[in-house]
């Protein structure tokens, strides 16, 4: 299953520690530099720290 099939508004990341896939909101990731917390393993990093970044949002606006 590829989690950005899902429809919806939120956007998906990969963590880039334990490679688990969260939702974030994708106004968060309109930003510049955000920092994210797995929920999975705590791991802090920042949006721009990861190539796994899914937006049906984005996909939709174009
Ligand atoms: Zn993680």
């Amino acid at each position: 299953m590829i989690p950005w099939e899902k429809q919806g508004s939120a956007a998906w990341v990969a963590c880039p520690g334990c490679a688990k896939w969260f939702p974030v909101d994708p106004q968060l990731l309109a930003e510049r530099r955000v920092e994210l917390v797995c929920p999975g393993c705590a791991q802090s990093f920042f949006s721009t720290d990861t190539a796994f970044v899914a937006s049906s949002a984005l996909s939709k606006a174009t």
